[in-house]
């Protein structure tokens, strides 16, 4: 076999072994195709333990009330770590960091629905952090938030 088809024949092998690998969900234990990671804990959960929100993917139910975060999530508030400002003070004084995405707008969409559901209307101190990734050889950047609530 020469170089080339030898590579192929190892790529097709990882394809089906991706394929047919399962995934436990941490809230149920339970195999399913699909389980993603929760956008709030990282943890993978299947579709039946988490909901799936907009682009960002799942989030547990075990997070509480993910319908009343999605709707309070507008109204938190997002103050960087260069705002000199009086802001009230912490909610529970916990930090908090995304995954990362795409677009940038992701990151802080998901530090405001993360904020929400820990029933924060505060985050401050954020900060985006931008990583190139490579697919491929095709270059771009991917961004997370953090910050405190
Ligand atoms: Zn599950
Ligand atoms: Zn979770």
């Amino acid at each position: 076999m020469n170089e080339k088809l030898v590579s192929i024949a190892i790529g097709a092998t990882a394809l089906i072994g991706l394929f047919f690998s399962r995934k436990k969900c941490s809230l149920c234990n339970k195999s399913h195709f699909g389980c993603t990671s929760c956008f709030v804990c990282n943890e993978l959960v299947c579709k039946y333990c988490g909901k799936d929100i907009s682009s960002l993917g799942f989030c547990c139910k075990s997070h509480g009330d993910i319908d009343s975060a999605l709707i309070n999530e507008k109204s938190v508030k997002v103050f960087s770590e260069n705002y000199k400002g009086k802001i009230a003070p912490y909610k529970i004084s916990k930090t908090i960091h995304t995954s990362y995405y795409r677009n940038k707008d992701n990151a802080e969409y998901a530090l405001r629905f993360i904020a929400a559901i820990n029933d924060a209307n505060i985050v401050q101190e954020v900060k985006f952090t931008k990583k190139t990734e490579n697919d491929n050889n095709y270059k771009y950047s991917v961004w997370s938030g953090n910050g405190r609530i």
